[in-house]
């Protein structure tokens, strides 16, 4: 759930339990919420409000909520995947309470994780508690990047933070961590005995956590930096993708098994820390820091048209037909129509004309859901020449 944040934050302890340093490096960044959280913050709002209203309690927090940031960012969209997260849970709930009748369900729980991680907390969306299994839901409004719940620590946290508020109620020796990302049609799930858990947050979480929060932790690049606020002035993560091709000093050509092992993995986060630090640098520069041997420029434009309407009426006195000057309406995108209408009804009033073209080849690592490419020399596998 977004909003206000600890030092170590759950949404983010995949990263600070790889790299220790990052949250203390982290809190030197300026806070700014991009406009994706608060589009999130808008449909957390909607999944409260939906779950509560059916229960007939009180949703004044989710209607202030809601009337700050629904004329920016509500659509038709926005109430179908809101809605598919209120059946779910309802779903859930029907079925925990077939097992234990006073089964309950609590909507956005403050949580408290001060336990095993200093002075954290934070709000799960839904938590069924019932005799025997505890489930706690998670919504995720993004579709940028597919969420699992399999060894999730953020959702391993809720749980325990859970766990310790109503193991006094209830007998719970299992719980089951759900990931709600309807954009994306993902419904991860992840169930684990409490010992366990228990365990992984004495002997990993704790350690962790106190590493990170005092301030001795280190810095320790790999994937999790994606979002780390210091990524594009973080000196390990520079000297990790600068010297890769450092560590393969022996002359010649790279051999498919070094491609394979030291670089291909490395790719899409030395892709994404260039881009980032080029935009940084530029940030910088236009704020008035200097990098030696680098000056901005005004980069390349297009000319515009001021007034569409004036050059058509003077076109079409000079006697040119408008269907020379003129661009046909077309429609928008698959994307734009179903944000429009809601991507159910759009499947329902357009599947006849939707079509998915085979997608060019691209190279995974071999944890990748998608069936293998067969390609042209796949074919000839079977083939003996004798
Ligand atoms: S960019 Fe990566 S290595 Fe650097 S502080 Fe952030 S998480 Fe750690």
């Amino acid at each position: 759930m977004p909003g206000q944040h600890a030092l170590l934050s759950p949404s983010a302890a995949h990263r600070w339990m790889h790299c220790t340093a990052a949250p203390r490096l982290e809190a030197t960044a300026p806070d700014s919420e991009s406009t994706y959280a608060q589009e999130g913050t808008l449909a957390h709002a909607y999944c409260a409000k939906k779950l509560k209203s059916f229960f007939g309690l009180d949703t004044k927090h989710e209607d202030k909520e809601i009337a700050e940031l629904n004329a920016q960012y509500h659509n038709g969209e926005m109430d179908e995947y809101t809605e598919t997260y209120k059946y779910i849970v309802l779903k859930k709930f029907n079925t925990a309470r077939m097992a234990t009748k006073d089964a309950q369900l609590l909507i956005e729980t403050r949580l408290d994780f001060s336990d095993y991680v200093p002075e954290a907390f934070g709000t799960s969306d839904a938590t069924i508690i019932a005799d025997g299994l505890m489930e706690v839901i998670d919504f995720k409004y993004g579709k940028g990047v597919r969420v699992s719940a399999i060894d999730n620590e953020q959702m391993k946290i809720y749980a325990l933070g859970a766990y310790l508020k109503h193991s006094f109620e209830y007998n719970i020796d299992r719980v089951r961590m759900t990931i709600v990302q309807p954009r994306i049609d993902n419904l991860s799930e992840f169930e684990m005995l409490v010992s366990d858990l228990l365990e992984w947050a004495e002997n990993e979480l704790r350690p962790k956590a106190v590493e990170a929060f005092s301030g001795k932790g280190e810095q320790n690049p790999g994937g999790w930096c994606q979002f780390c606020k210091v990524k594009c002035g973080c000196k390990a993560l520079a000297e990790k993708c600068t010297t890769i091709a450092q560590e393969n000093p022996t002359p010649g050509l790279i051999s498919p098994k070094k491609m394979a092992t030291d670089i291909l993995p490395w790719l899409s986060n030395i892709k994404a820390w260039c881009t980032s630090v080029e935009d940084y640098a530029l940030q910088q520069a236009l704020a008035g820091v200097s990098y030696p041997g680098f000056k901005l420029v005004e980069g390349r434009s297009v000319r515009k048209i001021t007034d569409s309407e004036a050059v058509a009426g003077l076109l079409y006195k000079e006697g040119y037909d408008p269907s020379e000057y003129m661009k046909p309406a077309t429609l928008c995108g698959i994307s734009d129509l179903e944000k429009l209408v809601g991507k159910k009804r759009f499947t329902v009033l357009c599947a006849d004309y939707i079509i998915k073209p085979q997608g060019k080849p691209t190279l995974v690592p071999n944890e990748d859901k998608r069936q293998a490419y067969n390609t042209a020399s796949d074919d000839f596998n079977d083939i003996n020449i004798n």
